[in-house]
């Protein structure tokens, strides 16, 4: 059959909707506009109602494949552990079907490259094993890329814990980074999480290539010193290949939905949305002073509510996406609050259609826990934003937006940790009607010009992805 006869390239996805999503658009731009067919092998675990809808959604292409790979033994892994263990020990506990699944399909077509993204280094071992090129695609900016390239170099110079070195953790070439900012597994070297996050990074320049989400404009310094940094020359850093932003279409047929149906009647630009991508959650007291900094804005506003969590933010992320029962959300909210924003404001429990609202001509701003799914997908669509990161990278991306001027950045209260309603409501205002709101605005165009430059025929990123592909197809 001729369609066997297209090159193959293998993807793994590791959990979570914002590994996943990126990672099926890289599959239809190599499939649509290089010639690929897809191998792409989908996590089972931890699996969640939004994911099965995303694949089911999934457009027939007869050079994608989807491949379940089964659900991972978890039982032992108490629920306490953090999320770079589960992650780490899922992606571990896959590797047998991966590499059973790989070699059924050996026949099938010739794969010609296997990419991985951040936590799925475990299989570079089936790739040398197949005698594949690997490849790295990172989830998140360049930024952050440098920062887990350099990672190993750090732990060998400190002793003890980044905690305690006063400072800021320099990366050369980039942007310092505050010790409050770094990832929770960062923080305590003892932890098992650090050992899984340690083990996966010291492992990046074994990749031959890595495929970076994200472009020049955006992240033009991290990138430079990528390519640029004797650091980084010495690890030795393999070729950097920005490739973003791959993101999500808009769908048309999900117009029927009831919260685009209310979009539909709000006026140009004038609606926040407020959203914690798929795993975050606040804690009671801040969904309360939420709402009620929601409500005394005066702003139109259409907020995703998770069932509050007090003891981790990123309580839903195993369990997002409709899986969990939200319950009574007047529960968690102010009393009457529901009623007296009704006309106003829309809540929606638990998942919404994000890159439809962030693409609709109502919405003006976008509340986000900085995810960089989100983050690019509120850039291309032009959408100024209140960066309010929960977990992960994310406190690592809400100074970069701040310091594009596309975001602004609420101050948490002293004490409490929480960020109180006057807060919410002054930073609301700022991106909804301040000259502020337009400044950032108009910053957000400049990046979504150059976004669609570099990905057109003839861009840097869109170049890049024909130079690895047809490296993939040459076996060079
Ligand atoms: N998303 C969505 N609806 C929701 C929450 C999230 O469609 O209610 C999508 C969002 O558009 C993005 C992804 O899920 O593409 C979340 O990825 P991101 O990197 O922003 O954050 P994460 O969920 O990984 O923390």
């Amino acid at each position: 059959e001729t369609l066997n006869l297209k090159p193959h390239v293998a993807i793994l996805a590791s959990p979570g909707m914002g590994h996943l999503i990126p990672l099926l658009e890289l599959a239809k731009r190599l499939i649509s506009l290089h010639g690929f067919s897809v191998l792409f092998f989908v996590q089972t675990t931890y699996s969640s109602v939004a994911q099965s809808q995303l694949l089911f959604s999934l457009p027939d292409s007869p050079g994608l494949n989807i491949v379940e790979l089964p659900p991972a033994d978890v039982s032992d892994i108490p629920s306490h552990a953090d999320a770079d263990t589960r992650i780490g020990l899922v992606m571990r506990r896959s590797m047998p079907a991966l590499e059973t699944s790989l070699s059924n399909y050996g026949s099938a077509g010739p794969v010609t490259a296997l990419i991985v993204d951040m936590f799925g280094t475990d299989a570079f071992d089936i790739a040398l094993k197949f005698g594949l090129p690997k490849y790295l695609f990172c989830t998140s900016s360049a930024a952050f890329l440098a920062y887990l390239l350099y990672l190993p170099s750090l732990h060998q110079q400190t002793e003890g814990e980044f905690c305690d070195l006063g400072g800021p953790i320099m990366i050369p070439g980039c942007a310092p980074i505050q010790i409050k900012d770094l990832n929770d597994a960062v923080k305590d070297r003892k932890s098992e999480g650090y050992r899984w996050f340690l083990h996966h990074v010291c492992r990046y320049k074994e990749a031959d290539g890595i495929l970076v989400n994200t472009w020049e404009e955006l992240d033009w310094k991290s990138l430079r010193a990528l390519r640029e940094e004797d650091a980084f020359k010495q690890i030795p850093t393999p070729p950097v290949y920005p490739i973003g932003p791959l993101i999500k279409e808009v769908q048309t047929s999900l117009r029927g939905v009831e919260c685009l149906l209310w979009l539909e009647k709000q006026p140009p630009e004038s609606v926040l949305f407020v959203s914690f991508g798929s795993g975050g959650s606040l804690s009671s007291a801040q969904v309360k002073e939420l709402a009620w900094g929601l409500e005394q804005s005066q702003q139109r506003f259409l907020w995703v509510v998770r069932r509050p969590n007090d003891f981790t933010p990123s309580a839903s992320f195993f369990s997002s996406g409709g899986n969990e029962d939200e319950g009574n959300l007047a529960e968690y909210l102010p009393v009457g609050f529901l009623d007296r924003t009704l006309g106003v404001g829309l809540v929606v429990p638990c998942w919404a259609p994000q890159v439809e609202i962030l693409a609709h001509s109502s919405t003006g701003g976008f509340l986000t826990h900085c995810g960089w799914n989100s983050t690019l997908e509120s850039l291309v669509h032009c959408v100024p934003m209140i960066a309010w990161p929960l977990y992960a990278e994310q406190r690592m991306n809400a100074p970069m937006l701040v310091d594009l001027r596309v975001a602004v950045r609420p101050i948490l209260g002293a004490g409490d940790g929480v960020v109180g309603r006057k807060e919410i409501e002054r930073v609301a205002r700022l991106v909804m009607e301040g000259a502020e709101g337009n400044e950032m605005k108009a910053k957000t165009r400049q990046l979504r010009d150059s976004a669609i430059r570099t990905s057109t025929v003839g861009g840097s990123g869109y170049n890049l992805l024909c130079q690895v592909a047809s490296e993939w197809k040459n076996g060079t």
